[in-house]
């Protein structure tokens, strides 16, 4: 009976992917995202990002990861993330070290797996959570909005969550603050919406917002998708691969800077 992984699963932006969920077997997060593919985020469990809770790996976890790992020894990527926010545990690094020892003891086909940690980058402001964040190889930041408006109408953040500003200063800080080696890549998931009253963050404002807040990140990469399971709002749909192309030839314009790779899923 497995309980921290998931997969390996073939995964648009990391290739093959084992995923580990560091949370309990229920959604805890800082947003209820409208395009979520986990569902909404129940009342009780929609939390700030002050929160946190206490879930160190058992000894469970090193065994499920080498009985897994031994059997695909060309794996892209160990990557935390699922059921939520995995900031929230403050158990996080136990996590990462027990999979970096187990990741470097096992032989690999090509490249060692990288490390990565997905974060929505609602408890970024918080200097003692940027020092766990900054351990991982790859780290891939939610930021699907540019401005307040369109940050607040798709994240739907609990109401202590910090403001657009912070946060955007935050992932800059966060960059700046990584050792060379790893890498950030900024993650937006743009999308339509069927609703008249429902403003989508597919909207020309948006992305010009979108792209001066990554012109100040300075992000390793970029990566510009869409919603590709059932989102968490009936209204949301995705964008086709002609707008992602027309996205990215904007953010290239205007961001201008050839050390940032673009890319689209
Ligand atoms: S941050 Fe991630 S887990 Fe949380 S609601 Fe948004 S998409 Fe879902």
């Amino acid at each position: 009976m497995r309980q921290y992984t998931y997969g390996p699963f073939q995964s648009r932006r990391l290739g093959l992917s084992l995923g580990v969920n560091v949370l309990a077997h229920y959604k805890l997060c800082t947003y209820n995202c409208v395009y979520c593919e986990i569902g909404l985020t129940k009342k009780d469990n929609l939390v700030s990002p002050n929160y946190r809770i206490q879930l160190p790996p058992s000894p469970n976890f090193r065994k499920e990861l080498f009985s897994i790992l031994n059997f695909v020894p060309h794996l892209n990527s160990i990557t935390f993330g699922y059921n939520g926010e995995p900031t929230l545990n403050e158990n996080l690094l136990d996590f990462l070290n027990i999979a970096t020892e187990v990741r470097n003891k096992l032989n690999w086909t090509n490249e060692k797996p990288k490390l990565t940690l997905f974060t929505n980058s609602s408890t970024l402001h918080f200097e003692e959570i940027r020092e766990r964040v900054k351990k991982f190889e790859l780290i891939l930041a939610k930021l699907d909005g540019g401005n307040s408006d369109d940050f607040k109408r798709s994240n739907r953040p609990h109401h202590e969550v910090t403001t657009f500003e912070t946060m955007v200063n935050s992932l800059v800080k966060l960059k700046q603050e990584m050792p060379e080696n790893n890498k950030l890549a900024i993650q937006i998931l743009i999308y339509n919406s069927y609703k008249e009253d429902f403003i989508p963050n597919n909207n020309f404002k948006n992305i010009l917002d979108v792209a001066q807040a990554l012109k100040k990140i300075k992000p390793d990469i970029i990566q510009i998708y869409s919603t590709a399971r059932i989102p968490a709002e009936y209204f949301v749909f995705s964008i086709d691969d002609e707008r992602k192309r027309e996205i990215a030839s904007i953010f290239k314009e205007l961001i201008n800077d050839d050390n940032i790779d673009i890319n689209i899923y």
